[in-house]
């Protein structure tokens, strides 16, 4: 069994218009944005990331906005639900925040005991804010966003999926534990994670496999501390029959993917070397950063991408 998966590293979803997403993670949301970047894979398109003072694993949002991209279909073989934890009692502040900037889907219930407030992101994104009454990690102060109600970071996940059993069978073996049922959701958690240490799998045999899109989640990442716990779980993957690729640099961390039985495609990121490698702190995803073998591209990539408000 896997012992060195820390929780989330990060979510990265799909959009179709950046200046958008980007008002929505900074404005509505009050998230920092931590990096201004492009897909490394292609270059004509931002890839943003959204989260706390210093882009702390577990509280990284990350998009590529792909400019007028049809909106995906929600469905099963897809993270179904982004989940951010806010403080008891911080709810009644954002619904009346969503309802004056009228985000759509705002919905209050409660799961597992805890209160939720369900919203929509300006693609149809699957967002919830979750109660959570211990998460000691620092929130940053964003536009109007007092630290009592602010966001501090992923709470979890939720995997809509056509049958559980195997992606279950994997979340045990990379060291989840099974902690509650409630009607078709169940939920996992990982001990000594970061805060960002749920996983709630939903069994929903008659839906139809989700069609990617604007507003769909491209995989997520698991965190593990470095470089050499990462091989230790590519190895253990692998002789469990996991087809991982190699170790890719993506300059804020050291990744590799593999797609689950379940559909959705898993990372696991390396919490090193982080966002401040080629940016201060105090400016973190101001200046749009490349990797090296685009500099020689930069202004050509830069006139293709429309600007973002600071
Ligand atoms: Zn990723």
């Amino acid at each position: 069994m896997i012992k060195d998966i820390k929780g989330l590293h990060h979510i990265t979803s799909m959009a179709s218009d950046a200046r958008q997403i980007n008002r929505f993670f900074t404005d509505t949301l009050g998230l920092r944005r931590v990096k201004k970047t492009v897909n490394f894979d292609d270059p004509s398109v931002y890839h943003l990331y959204y989260g706390d003072e210093n882009g702390t694993p577990g509280t990284v949002m990350t998009y590529f906005p792909f400019p007028n991209m049809m909106l995906g279909r929600p469905g099963v073989g897809e993270v179904g639900e982004t989940q951010f934890s806010v403080p008891k009692g911080a709810l009644s502040f954002w619904a009346d925040r969503f309802a004056a900037q009228g985000v759509g889907g705002v919905e209050t219930h409660t799961v597992f005991g805890v209160n939720r407030l369900r919203f929509i992101g300006p693609d149809g994104d699957g967002f919830a804010l979750i109660e959570t009454a211990d998460d000691g990690r620092a929130a940053w102060a964003g536009e109007g966003v007092s630290d009592d109600v602010a966001i501090r970071g992923f709470s979890g996940a939720r995997f809509n999926l056509h049958d559980t059993a195997a992606t279950e069978e994997l979340l045990l073996f990379m060291g989840y534990e099974r902690a509650e049922v409630e009607g078709d959701v169940t939920r996992l958690v990982i001990h000594g994670g970061n805060g960002a240490d749920t996983i709630d799998l939903v069994s929903l045999p008659k839906t139809p496999f989700a069609r990617q899109g604007a507003g769909s989640v491209h995989h997520i990442a698991f965190a593990v501390e470095n470089r050499e716990k990462q091989l230790e779980v590519r190895r253990a993957l692998m002789e469990t029959g996991y087809q991982v690729t190699p170790v890719i640099d993506r300059d804020y961390f050291w990744a590799i993917y593999f797609r689950t039985p379940g559909g959705i495609l898993f990372e696991i990121a390396t919490n090193a070397p982080g966002f401040n490698r080629d940016e201060d702190t105090a400016h973190l995803g101001e200046a749009l950063k490349l990797p090296g073998r685009y500099e020689n591209f930069r202004d050509r990539i830069e006139a293709n991408l429309v600007p973002l408000a600071a």
